[in-house]
């Protein structure tokens, strides 16, 4: 039994919708599939009906943006309460602050003579959480420019004339609300950023894993952060991060993680749901 625990679909900027997704997990013969779209839960519900459709596990999940030490990481969050009143209303804050940053993009696009509007860019990502991926997408539409790639390296690269600095929470805040939610916080693809040193800081913040199988690691980045993991103590998790079919190839399929991590991930979910707050169901025993 194998798992995938990192896929986006069109609720964020991947192109598959949620039982698009699913067909394809089924194609790839997973057991368990986890949903992280970037800062929204919103295709969890679709995509965790359609998994029951096709006998797959649903797992609940996000990858919110956040900062640790001035290094933008992204942070899993497993099997959260999807009701719980405080994360949908910082997920929803979140949300608005993306809105923002595409108005403003369009705003810094329309200045040098690009008429693109940030109604253009909604129009097409059709999801509350936007990005750069939509506006690139918006430009090529458009016919401003030819490629996804050279949007991004003519208009929306960092210091680029449309790029807009992105709002981060520090990673003890997406931490501690994950938590809050009652879910597992993971840290994605370590091997993407450029140093390990942030990785005791989240750590110390409550840090519950580290994503060490994911389709950027090598062999030797995987081995190292499965080390690195043992070391501190940390579970293990893993996935395609598959966009769908932005980023030439489907990547689901390529990472399929062992079943036994997907049964850490959930017991350790069920410990802390089990924990804290307690007092009150001890009186209430007869
Ligand atoms: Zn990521
Ligand atoms: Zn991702």
């Amino acid at each position: 039994m194998y798992a995938d625990l990192h896929l986006h679909t069109n609720f964020s900027d991947g192109t598959y919708s949620p039982e698009e997704l699913v067909a394809q997990a089924a194609r790839n013969s997973l057991s368990a599939m986890a949903l992280t779209d970037h800062d929204t839960v919103e295709g969890c519900a679709r995509t965790s009906e359609a998994c029951r459709t096709a006998g797959i596990e649903f797992i609940v999940g996000t990858e919110l943006t956040a900062e640790q030490d001035e290094n933008e990481i992204h942070i899993l969050g497993y099997l959260i309460d999807l009701e719980n009143p405080r994360f949908r209303t910082e997920i929803s804050r979140f949300q608005q602050v993306r809105q923002n940053r595409i108005h403003e993009m369009a705003a810094r696009l329309n200045a040098i003579g690009i008429s693109l509007t940030a109604e253009d860019v909604f129009a097409l990502a059709n999801c509350r959480s936007p990005g750069r991926p939509h506006v690139a997408r918006a430009l090529v539409k458009a016919g401003f420019c030819s490629s996804l790639d050279q949007a991004f390296e003519r208009f929306l690269k960092k210091n680029r004339p449309a790029w807009v600095p992105k709002f981060k929470m520090s990673a003890a805040i997406a931490i501690e609300l994950i938590h809050h939610a009652g879910g597992v916080a993971v840290m994605a693809h370590p091997g993407l950023n450029r140093t390990d040193d942030v990785i005791p800081g989240m750590v110390e913040a409550g840090l519950d894993g580290i994503e060490c199988f994911h389709t950027k690691h090598s062999t030797h980045m995987t081995e190292h952060y499965l080390e690195l993991a043992e070391q501190h103590g940390l579970l293990v998790t893993g996935g395609s991060d598959c966009h769908g079919l932005s980023k030439g190839k489907p990547l689901i399929g390529t990472i399929r993680v062992p079943y036994e991590y997907v049964e850490r991930l959930k017991a350790r979910a069920a410990s802390r749901r089990a924990a804290p707050k307690a007092p009150a169901a001890d009186f209430a025993a007869p």
